[in-house]
This record gives C-alpha cells, structure tokens and sequence, in this order.
C-alpha cells in the first residue's frame, strides 16, 4: 500500500471511530468512567481533519500524523495510549514509499511492545493489550506464512476480536475498572474494544 492508500484507509478508520462514540461510552459507562467513546471521538475527528487534505511521501508521515495528532487532541491516558499505538512503530523505522504486510507486521509489533513497556499491562489484565497483541502477533504470524494483505488484515482483525470477548472474562488490574473487582467479569473493555474497530475498519478498507 502506498502512503495515499493508507492515508484513505485511516480517513475511513476515522469515520468508523467516531460513528463508534455512543457505542465505546455504554461500555465505558458499565466498567468505567464512561469517557472512553467521547475521547476517541475527539482524537479521531481530529486524525480527519488532520489526514484529510494532505499529501504524503513516505507512509511512516501517516502513522506520525495520526499518533501525534491523538496525543496533542485527546490528552489524558489514551491520548498517550493510542498515539504510542501509532507513534512508537515508525520511530527509526526506514521510511518507505510503500508497506507491504511485513511493514504493517513490524511496526504494529515495535508499537505494542512500546505500549507493554510503558503501561505495565500484560494479557489477561483487562486493557486494550487484550485486543492488541494477538492482533499484532496475527499480523506477523501472517506475514511469516506469506500470506497477502487483504489475508494478515482480516487475520488481525479476528484475532483482536477475539482478544476483545476475552476481556470480558478477566479482572482489570488497571485503570478505573480495577475497582470494580469481581463485578467486572462478564463485561468486556472499552478501549480493547476500540482496538478491534479500528483492526476491523482497515481490514473492511483492504478487502
Ligand atoms: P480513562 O481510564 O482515563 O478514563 P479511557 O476511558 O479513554 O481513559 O480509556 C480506558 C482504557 O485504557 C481501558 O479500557 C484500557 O483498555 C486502557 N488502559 C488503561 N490503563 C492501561 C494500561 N496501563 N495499559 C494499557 N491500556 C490501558
Ligand atoms: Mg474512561
Ligand atoms: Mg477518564
């Protein structure tokens, strides 16, 4: 994909986003501070705006873009959170004209090993890494086997679907929902939940 594809892959990640408010703030409201949908909505509006009348080279320009943009507009923990997701993969990344699945596979994986450094959150701990490492993991599994990119896309977006119906079966170890205990169980996370629409949205772009 070259950096105007993936440009118009994240403008159509954007919209899906922000259509997702009300939905990512019911969740929120069960197990947090019901804040989650409002925020993703402001930093993806602001992604939009960003994205929309740009032109771009290299497609690390994209992911620097929309990372710095999320943590200059949505301020608070997942303003940090999703712009390290899009930030942290390109830093010292060799710019490239084009990405092919390997590219998308490396970076995604450089970001996610960022974000466990960062927020002390494993698997199992009810945060968005639920939904993010095995996406990223099916990501690079998938580029390993050869598979296409239209294949390791909607892999991906199964495999953070997944990660997403497992978060309802831990408890949080993190963020507000840690105080909810044992009432937790049952209820999935919010922001692994936005992990999975935004997997879902490039994968719906590609095929
Ligand atoms: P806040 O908790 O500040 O209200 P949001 O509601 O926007 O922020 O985001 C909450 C989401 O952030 C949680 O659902 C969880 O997925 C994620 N999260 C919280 N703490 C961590 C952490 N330490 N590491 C990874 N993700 C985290
Ligand atoms: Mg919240
Ligand atoms: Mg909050």
């Amino acid at each position: 994909m070259n950096a105007r594809q993936v440009q118009q892959m994240f403008l159509c990640v954007a919209e899906k986003m922000v259509a997702s408010e009300e939905f990512l703030t019911e969740i929120d409201n069960k197990i947090g501070d019901g804040d989650h949908g409002i925020g993703m909505a402001i930093g993806f509006k602001g992604v939009y705006q960003e994205l929309e009348n740009k032109t771009y080279t290299y497609v690390n320009e994209v992911f620097h873009a929309i990372g710095m943009t999320m943590l200059c507009v949505m301020g608070g923990a997942s303003g940090v959170l999703f712009g390290t997701v899009f930030i942290s993969g390109i830093v010292n990344y060799p710019e490239k004209k084009e990405f092919v699945l390997e590219d998308f596979a490396n970076i995604y994986v450089k970001s996610l090993n960022a974000l466990k450094k960062r927020g002390k959150a494993q698997v199992g701990d009810k945060t968005m890494i639920d939904a993010l490492e095995p996406a990223c993991l099916g990501l690079k599994k998938a580029a390993e086997e050869g598979k296409s990119l239209h294949e390791g896309f909607a892999y991906a977006a199964a495999e953070a679907k997944r990660g997403m119906e497992y978060t309802k079966e831990c408890k949080a170890r993190f963020g507000r929902a840690k105080y909810y205990g044992e009432k937790a169980i049952g209820l999935q996370d919010a922001g692994a939940t936005s992990v999975y629409l935004i997997f879902q949205a490039m994968s719906d772009w590609v095929n």
